[in-house]
């Protein structure tokens, strides 16, 4: 089968600098790097690298035909990101010395994500394929309204949060993810905790104390893998990525839990995003 994700696709520009600068500063940064970054990138390379079928729903502006290169690179099917006027979103990254961070995002082309390029897509898609997205574009509903009609099976990660699309969003979802952050300002926003949500499965991830696999009969907790975490960028999306890609190539709910747990735990032994995000072999030969 094959997972459908629409989502965010953004250049992180990240300056090194001797401090944060003050309102009305002006400061000359010692370092400056890029990396493909974005969440919905980081869960299509999260998948790729997990061995499942990925299809990228998307778009980025002139200036992205390096993603598109890097992404191909990494076994992710670039047909669906469409290029439009505005240009790539990007992250503005500045990081002192002591690795505070102060993040400046344009969203850009990831706002503008043409319809008819959701549509061209899924009508590829066949039923029992999963489609993913998560808060950072435009057309999650509607999106995930036509992959519904086609018989897909919905997972939404309700990130960065917003109360107005995580409620248009929960009905048609069949499996939620949300950190421990966002769980809550979900219980803020609707009044209900996880096991009342009208959602099949929620898994509740909870950072270094691992996770909750949620449905409306029982609540199954998940130990973190035990590691000395360097970067915890893009855990959730690796976590998000390999559950998925477990699901789809047919694992049970907490088999495909367990395999994501171990990505997730690797990944934050690692400094970057989707650049490191393990792969299915690394994962399977990792002993911590
Ligand atoms: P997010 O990155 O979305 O905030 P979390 O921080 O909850 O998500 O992390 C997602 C998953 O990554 C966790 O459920 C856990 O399995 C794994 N993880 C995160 N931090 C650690 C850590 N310090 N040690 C081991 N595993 C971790």
């Amino acid at each position: 089968m094959a997972v459908w994700n629409l989502g965010s696709i953004n250049e992180d520009i990240v300056y090194s600098v001797p401090h944060i600068p003050a309102a009305g500063e002006t400061l000359a940064a010692t370092d400056k790097r890029h990396y493909l970054g974005g969440k919905g990138t980081n869960m299509s390379v999260a998948l790729a690298r997990a061995g499942a079928q990925v299809k990228h729903i998307g778009a980025v502006g002139e200036d992205g035909g390096w993603i598109l290169l890097k992404l191909a690179e990494y076994g992710v099917d670039t047909r669906f990101i469409g290029k439009v006027a505005h240009g790539t979103g990007h992250a503005i990254i500045t990081v002192d010395s002591q690795g505070e961070n102060a993040i400046t995002l344009w969203p850009g082309a990831n706002a503008e994500v043409p319809l008819d390029m959701v549509q061209l897509a899924l009508s590829e898609a066949r039923t029992g394929d999963w489609f993913v997205t998560q808060n950072e574009t435009n057309l999650q509903e509607e999106s995930a309204r036509i992959a519904r009609d086609l018989g897909l099976r919905v997972a939404y990660a309700a990130a960065p949060f917003e109360a107005a699309a995580a409620r248009a969003m929960l009905p048609m979802t069949d499996l939620l993810v949300l950190n421990a952050v966002e769980a809550e300002q979900l219980r803020s926003a609707t009044g209900q905790g996880p096991a009342e949500l009208p959602v099949e499965h929620v898994i509740v991830t909870l950072g270094s104390k691992g996770c909750d696999w949620v449905t409306a009969q029982d609540t199954h907790h998940f130990d973190a893998i035990p590691v000395t975490p360097v970067d915890t960028t893009g855990a959730g999306d690796t976590f998000t990525g390999y559950v998925l890609a477990g699901l789809d190539r047919g694992m049970p709910m907490a088999q495909a839990i367990g395999l994501a747990t171990r990505a997730a735990a690797l990944m934050v032994t690692r400094h970057g995003t989707s650049d490191v995000i393990p792969d299915l072999a690394e994962v399977q030969a990792f002993r911590p």
